[in-house]
């Protein structure tokens, strides 16, 4: 609904300068010898967490003085073509040993480094067999070594362990070749298993070659107990304080997550090198503390070492600008990686990449994408999750075809987890389908749960669920997440009942439900208004210590508001520990759309003391609530509010405001924003002739549903119940007439009962009541109560006895329990005179136990609501109110006021009827008004049911005696009463 779109960013801040400013510390620029680019990046992340490579032989010599045969044979085996590399050597064998220096023990050895390399397995068991198969080589424990670590990196650890055991004659070189082999493979147990048989069986002493490969193991295992026995024995044989093995130490405290361990290590190592930085930089990160790593990264930058950050180094920091959003914190590590000479590295553009994609830089990320030549598939993914992310369905898709038409990379799961994002809206269906079609051709579907997952929900959220069920249910094991995208799916959709439905099944696959499937399944409580189920659904959660996290609670607040059970959903906003922007806006929201404005603005108040800025959201939801009780005041504080935050520019607060100004009497105020705007939507006229509408300004509005036109905006439904309820409220009977037919015949909307209402109403008030009780009957709809009573109230005014009688049977029917219903019925008869019938109704509104709603008025003085309800003695100032009152009617009685006691139904003699008049919520409101604001301050009340005859009739004239404008909100229509006179012309 909002989106902010950051400012771009210049590439050329950071090319010009040389002193790279890091938070407060200014970066050395490090010593950089052109010629010589830095310690070999060419794999990367290769200084992190690796363990060292076990290297026998160093004879490399300078090319150009070997012979031409050997360079041919180290050029075979550098571009991998090893078979006939192979062929060369076994032909060439003796070549090689009477013409040139070089043993042909290196040339084997060269051979089965370039096999492992190439992870050409098929090669190195011909090498393998032609080794053991000589005379002269088969003994040969270097080249045996060299066998074991090719199978190991070909992942072939057992082919390793086949070649240890025939080997007759086994040093440590060998033990440790076949420890790495298995550690290097995920052998974990089989390492271990190894060590000990080392330590145990034979005279060797573990080097530090042979602990990193144990203590990784350690770490694979996720055996803590184990890892700190190793620890120890390191201490013991002073092995600790190899480089190598306090690196291999931080990485397994890292994977345990033990943070104190890895920086104890850490601080304790005699010599660290840059893997040990990065090590304990990427234990810290990986845990999520940032700070520290940052911290660390800037100790690195300045330590006495002098070490220089590497594509390690530059990976493991530039992802944490990328999760904490700190772009500025990644262009000056983007600055530095282009100074070290990293930028050309792909690991290295691939997190940049990334960064910037996730901070939602897109075009900047999109820059370094294009300019890198050798993408590969995590270049590409990165990329696509940027746009996807960012919700640029047209991008993400653009890129995929690219990437599709790319030789070098191929599609995988990542990518089509990245894509499926993108997919949120109905349109975008066949989209959908057409991967799905690519996915399923490929196999990721079967093969990957996540992918059949994401499918699902995606599905979901374009709405077409049942594709979703089919992809679910064609999945062979399903898991939570796949219950929850359906769960989820459903409760979203608009099908509440079908996701607990969903719940239910899933239990009785014995499956528990999770965070997830509890939101979806509160969120589906709260759109069937279904308190029982939530309950349940909460007691759960209680007995599962569900309750703490923060997108659980805000769903269960909103169960409740849904519910309508405020008092609940506050005691538990009340003990939320950490209460997001997300919980005010529930909160507000609820009690606005409950009714409750007054809470509503506490809320909002409490929010901004508590110094969390709102958004537009929370602006409507307080807006709203002053819309309600007609506080204009506090609207116009909010109007300012709003100014200052820049939320003015957005459309649902500019509809909020037109109609806050409206309700609140000011349609001039609503007028001048209405025509600030630039873009006018079509809710925006909507709000302006519905507002124009509810002051009786029928003609007023008719011209503006033109305008809409002429604008070019189509009205919708909405605008024809603006624009009837203006008809109605004008008396403009002929024309609404008009308008309700032209709605079909001209703009194809079908009315709707609320569109059919304020017709019966119009025709009822003009005494219509013949053809109102036709049209009610025609109805394509079964007409509500809501029709029935306003039908009611115009025979009242009419006195019309045989209609009254055939609508308050039809009234009775619908509504047999409300209140409302018997007070408007008991009306019509009190309005004949026949006080028979009113006490037979009134009878049986006791006999059922029924009560007439208080009637509630509020008014805003000083920015503060305050509420009246009717026989109200427990103000302070009832005393006040009620002198203030009796004064005024005395000055009213001067110039022809008479109670009009009809609409009392208590049987009570005449002096007590007019009491109760007297403690209509309205006039307590008023005079509560007038003693507390100033000589001609416009009065502004707002009431919660229909004004009664004697209070208009009463403020008519108190308008006149008091010399104010007093402005009342009924829950019809405005009265605007000024100098004897209401707006309404008595008709309403
Ligand atoms: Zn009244
Ligand atoms: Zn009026």
């Amino acid at each position: 609904m909002y989106s902010v779109t950051p400012p771009p960013l210049s590439f050329s801040c950071y090319l010009h300068n040389h002193n790279l400013h890091l938070h407060n510390i200014t970066i050395r620029k490090p010593k950089i010898n052109t010629k010589t680019p830095f310690p070999s990046f060419t794999t990367a992340k290769s200084s992190l967490l690796s363990s060292p490579t076990i290297s026998l032989h160093k004879t490399e010599k300078n090319a150009a003085s070997e012979p031409y045969s050997q360079q041919r044979f180290h050029n075979l085996c550098d571009t991998g073509n090893l078979n006939e590399a192979f062929n060369f050597l076994q032909s060439n064998i003796d070549d090689v040993v009477s013409f040139s220096n070089v043993k042909p023990e290196d040339a084997i050895g060269h051979l089965l480094q370039a096999c492992g390399r190439h992870r050409d397995i098929e090669v190195g068991r011909k090498v393998h067999e032609f080794v053991s198969t000589s005379s002269r080589f088969q003994n040969d424990v270097i080249l045996i070594t060299r066998i074991v670590t090719m199978y190991s990196n070909c992942s072939s650890p057992n082919d390793s362990r086949f070649v240890f055991d025939v080997s007759r004659k086994k040093n440590l070189f060998l033990w440790n070749a076949l420890l790495s082999s298995y550690s290097r493979n995920a052998l974990f147990h089989e390492a271990v298993c190894l060590f000990v048989e080392l330590i145990s069986a034979t005279e060797f002493a573990p080097d530090n070659f042979t602990l990193p490969c144990v203590i990784k193991a350690c770490a694979g295992l996720s055996d803590a107990r184990l890892g700190e026995t190793i620890h120890a024995f390191a201490l013991k044989t002073r092995l600790f304080s190899d480089a190598f093995v306090g690196n291999a130490l931080i990485a397994m405290y890292g994977k345990f997550g033990v943070l104190e361990s890895a920086v104890k290590v850490f601080e304790k190592m005699p010599e660290r090198n840059l893997v040990s930085w990065n090590s304990i930089m990427y234990a810290y990160s990986e845990k999520g503390v940032f700070e520290e790593s940052y911290d660390l990264f800037k100790g690195l930058l300045n330590g006495k070492e002098g070490l220089v950050p590497d594509v390690a180094t530059m990976v493991t920091i530039i992802p944490i600008c990328a999760a904490q959003g700190e772009v500025k914190l990644g262009v000056v590590l983007h600055g530095l990686a282009l100074k070290l000479g990293l930028g050309g590295e792909l690991k290295v553009n691939n997190s940049l990449t990334d960064m910037y994609s996730k901070c939602g830089y897109l075009c900047e990320a999109r820059v370094l994408f294009d300019m890198n030549e050798d993408k590969n598939v995590v270049s590409w993914n990165s990329m696509i999750g940027g746009y996807s992310k960012e919700g640029d369905f047209r991008g993400t898709f653009d890129l995929l075809r690219k990437m599709q038409m790319e030789e070098k990379v191929k599609v995988n799961e990542v990518t089509l987890l990245n894509v499926l994002p993108a997919c949120v809206e109905e349109i975008q269906f066949l989209n959908l389908k057409e991967i799905h079609g690519y996915a399923v051709r490929h196999g990721f579907i079967q093969s990957d749960e996540l992918v059949a997952n994401a499918f699902v929900a995606g599905y979901a959220k374009c709405g077409s669920l049942d594709y979703a069920e089919g992809v679910f249910c064609g999945m062979e094991s399903k898991t939570a997440s796949s219950w929850n995208a359906m769960i989820g799916g459903h409760a979203q959709n608009g099908f509440p009942r079908k996701a607990l439905d969903f719940y239910l099944l899933m239990r009785d696959f014995g499956l528990d439900p999770d965070w997830f499937t509890i939101g979806s399944l509160l969120s589906a409580c709260a759109r069937l208004k279904s308190l029982s189920c939530g309950k349940e659904i909460h007691g759960f959660m209680l007995r599962n210590g569900l309750q703490l996290d923060e997108f659980i609670g805000i769903s269960l607040v909103s169960l409740y508001v849904q519910c309508g059970k405020m008092l609940p959903a506050k005691l538990f906003f009340d003990n939320m520990e950490e209460k997001s922007l997300v919980c005010w806006n529930t909160m507000i929201n609820g009690f606005s759309q409950n009714e409750l404005p007054c809470d509503a603005l506490d809320m909002f108040r409490q929010m901004l003391s508590s110094k969390i800025w709102p958004d537009e959201i929370a602006i409507m939801g307080a807006l709203g609530a002053c819309s309600q009780v007609s506080a204009l005041r506090l609207g116009k504080e909010l109007h300012c509010f709003a100014m200052k935050a820049r939320l003015i520019d957005d459309s649902f607060v500019t509809c909020s405001l037109i109609d806050m100004y409206a309700k609140s009497g000011c349609m001039e105020q609503s007028q001048n924003i209405f025509d600030r705007v630039h873009k006018k939507d079509e809710a925006s006229w909507n709000v302006l002739i519905s507002g124009y509408g509810i002051h009786g300004h029928g003609l007023k509005a008719i011209e503006l549903f033109k305008s809409m036109q002429s604008a070019g905006c189509r009205p919708d439904s909405f605008t024809f119940v603006g624009l009837l309820m203006a008809c109605n409220h004008a008396g403009l009977v002929a024309e609404g007439l008009e308008y309700l037919s032209q709605m079909q015949s001209l703009f194809d909307i079908k009315p709707k009962l609320q569109h059919y209402a304020c017709v019966v109403d119009m025709l009822g008030r003009a005494g219509r009541l013949n053809e109102a009780l036709k049209l009610v009957n025609e109805l394509p709809d079964e007409p509500d109560s809501g029709i029935w009573s306003s039908l009611l109230s115009s025979c009242r005014n009419y006195g019309d006895l045989d209609i009254g009688k055939e609508v308050a049977k039809k009234l009775l029917e619908l509504g047999p329990d409300k209140a409302e219903n018997y007070v408007l019925i008991s009306n019509l008869y009190a309005g004949l005179g026949k006080w028979d019938e009113v006490r037979k109704v009134r009878q049986k509104m006791k006999d059922i136990g029924l009560q007439k709603d208080a009637g509630c008025s509020w008014i805003e003085i000083g920015g503060k609501v305050y509420r009246f309800v009717v026989g109200d003695g427990s103000l302070l100032e009832s005393k006040k109110i009620q002198q203030t009152w009796i004064k005024l009617e005395k000055k009213m009685i001067k110039i022809g006021y008479e109670p009009d006691t009809s609409c009392v139904l208590h049987e009570l003699e005449e002096e007590e009827k007019i009491k109760i008049l007297r403690s209509h919520s309205e006039k307590l409101a008023i005079s509560f008004g007038l003693l507390n604001t100033a000589k001609g301050t416009t009065l502004r009340v707002c009431k919660n049911l229909r004004i009664c005859v004697d209070c208009h009739n009463a403020i008519k004239l108190v308008s006149k005696v008091a010399k104010r404008e007093i402005i009342v909100r009924d829950n019809k229509r405005f009265h605007h009463f000024k100098k004897g006179f209401c707006s309404c012309g008595d008709y309403w």
